[in-house]
């Protein structure tokens, strides 16, 4: 078992703390894809490693004879799982995401009792991504934001279940980070109050928060001031992505808000193959953590999915 929390192994790095994120293969797939990108890694001594969860989504499918059927996949199941057969394989701390858009309140439940069990202690918050979620949703079953999905793990850890049973066999408490987004996150009206609920966050146990990816330094060095600012001062860590393919300069834009700076952008306009993007994107990811080094952050975060190349050269340019 595992009782380490995140947050002592960021605050008591020496150096600045290595980490990152992996997706749970497509359902059907071997978890042996996930210990390739571990076995990667390793050598660059990863505090923890995150494992993303992923709620159901409707897809349309043809079928012979012409008509479309909807169907409900959830397409990247086995978070819990994941996290625990890393833990033990590997005696590194796994932090499953638990997200609450497309989790009932009781099947939050159900996976906190299973981590408890398997000795999985570290979690990160979220809402969930709801871009594909349609139905919305009956707030007596689910949670809107994951300020309310901390209040459930908060009332799990003092021993009160969902229902307002008691839970005695809690062995160790949950300890947990949360999201925040240096550029905004997209429904917030403004960057106040997107850091009114950050603060939140912390001010109801967050431990750390996560960011979004970002690659523009300056913005993410503007963000932890304002923050501080506020009063926010638990560790702010910064979530890292190489760019490997020429279309994510339009694509990571729109689907994370996340802008690339014009110098970065100009030289990714003339590479012409996903090739030389990567290439470029291994670069650009080097000044930025390195910069970010000198900076003395805490921790880099990486977000591994299709890049796991990428992150590996970065790594041994940087550790
Ligand atoms: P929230 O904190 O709930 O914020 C959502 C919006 O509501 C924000 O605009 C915020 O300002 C506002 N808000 C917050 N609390 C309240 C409140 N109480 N009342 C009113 N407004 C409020 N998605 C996945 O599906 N799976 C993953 O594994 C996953 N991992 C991620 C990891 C990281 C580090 C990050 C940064 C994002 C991740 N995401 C993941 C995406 C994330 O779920 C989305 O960005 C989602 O839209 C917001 O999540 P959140 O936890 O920040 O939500």
């Amino acid at each position: 078992m595992i009782r380490t929390k995140v947050i002592d192994l960021i605050n008591n790095s020496k150096g600045t703390a290595f980490s990152f994120e992996l997706l749970p293969p497509l359902k059907g797939n071997s978890i042996q894809m996930v210990y390739n990108v571990v076995d990667k890694l390793r050598e660059f001594d990863p505090q923890y490693i995150n494992i993303t969860s992923h709620h159901s989504d409707n897809e349309y499918k043809t079928l012979p004879d012409g008509t479309i059927q909807r169907v409900n996949i959830r397409k990247r199941p086995g978070s819990v799982a994941i996290a625990s057969a890393l833990q033990h394989k590997y005696g590194i701390p796994a932090v499953p995401h638990i997200i609450c858009k497309g989790f009932t309140k009781d099947e939050t439940e159900y996976a906190l009792i299973d981590l408890n069990f398997l000795g999985v202690y570290n979690l990160l918050l979220l809402r969930g991504d709801v871009k594909t979620l349609d139905a919305p949703h009956d707030p007596k079953l689910y949670h809107n934001y994951a300020t309310e999905l901390q209040q459930q793990v908060n009332d799990f850890n003092r021993g009160i279940a969902v229902d307002g049973s008691s839970f005695e066999a809690n062995e160790t408490p949950f300890t947990y980070g949360m999201a925040c987004y240096p550029e905004k996150h997209e429904e917030a009206p403004n960057m106040e109050a997107d850091i009114f609920y950050a603060k939140e966050k912390v001010r109801n146990g967050a431990d750390y928060l996560v960011t979004q990816m970002f690659f523009d330094n300056a913005k993410y060095y503007a963000f932890v001031e304002r923050c501080r600012e506020e009063g926010i001062t638990v560790p702010i860590i910064p979530g890292i992505k190489p760019i490997v393919f020429k279309n994510q300069l339009n694509v990571l834009p729109k689907v994370f808000r996340s802008d690339i700076p014009e110098p970065f952008a100009s030289e990714l306009r003339k590479c012409q193959t996903d090739a030389e993007a990567k290439v470029l994107g291994v670069e650009w990811c080097i000044q930025q953590c390195k910069d970010l080094m000198a900076h003395n952050v805490p921790s880099l975060h990486f977000y591994t999915y299709l890049a796991s190349d990428s992150v590996y050269k970065v790594a041994k340019a940087i550790y």
